[in-house]
């Protein structure tokens, strides 16, 4: 994993270089603003550690730039005004995450891991709803830390449902996407394969993914 450290204070920025290349990232630092916009767009970082306070262009609008043209590398912004208001107006302006400073340096290695697996989802290969994670690769399912195999079937169903996140999917469209039936088999197919996803998905976790909407199917959405 790639990251790019946007910090001019040089204690700081070396502290968290050697902590993350301690830990096996590869680390490229960038004193100001317009280095790092000349660093992105030139290598493709995992991550970027941002801090805000930079001198001339600062680090927010370092991150508006990149978010202005498109760039999606997730973003972990750093400050020493650790206010609701700065963060509120970072995350807004497209970061990821936000750590106030001073930090302990364990937290932000932590936070940049978490970035990396933030920026699978920009690969397509993982959908993504809540914390509910589907790799499209490997097949396999992953909630609060837990994953699940599925079967092929399974798959085909939550993947149908994933990709189609807060709309009611009816059982016949589910059995000409997931089974490739044009008839209704008359039976109660949809209903098991539900089920049997929701144990896996649903049982041990709140809140439920998987609602039923009933008499007419079932969709796939955060809020009840
Ligand atoms: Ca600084």
């Amino acid at each position: 994993m790639r990251v790019l450290v946007v910090e001019d204070e040089k204690k700081t920025a070396s502290f968290v270089r050697k902590a993350l290349q301690s830990e096996g990232f590869a680390v490229d630092v960038c004193g100001n603003g317009d280095d790092a916009l000349t660093a992105v767009a030139g290598t493709l970082f995992d991550g970027i550690v941002l801090d805000i306070m930079l001198p001339g262009r600062d680090g927010l609008s370092v991150l508006r730039q990149l978010r202005e043209g498109g760039n999606k590398t997730p973003v972990l912004l750093l400050s020493a005004r650790g206010s609701v208001n700065e963060r509120v107006e970072g995350l807004n302006a497209g970061a990821d995450d936000y750590l106030p400073k001073p930090f302990v340096i364990a937290e932000l290695v932590a936070r940049v891991r978490a970035l990396g697996r933030r920026g699978g989802e920009v690969k397509s290969t993982l959908l993504r709803l809540a914390d509910l994670t589907l790799d499209t690769v490997s097949h396999r399912a992953e909630r609060g830390g837990k994953t699940f195999e599925l079967t092929a079937r399974e798959f085909r169903l939550l993947e149908f449902l994933m990709r189609t996140p807060g709309r009611i999917c009816g059982r016949m469209s589910i059995i000409e996407k997931v089974w490739d039936y044009d008839f209704d088999p008359g039976t109660n197919l949809v209903d098991v394969y539900v089920k049997r996803l929701r144990e896996k998905i649903d049982d041990d976790f709140e809140p439920k993914l998987l609602h039923t909407v009933r008499g007419i199917g079932y969709v796939l959405k955060e809020a009840p």
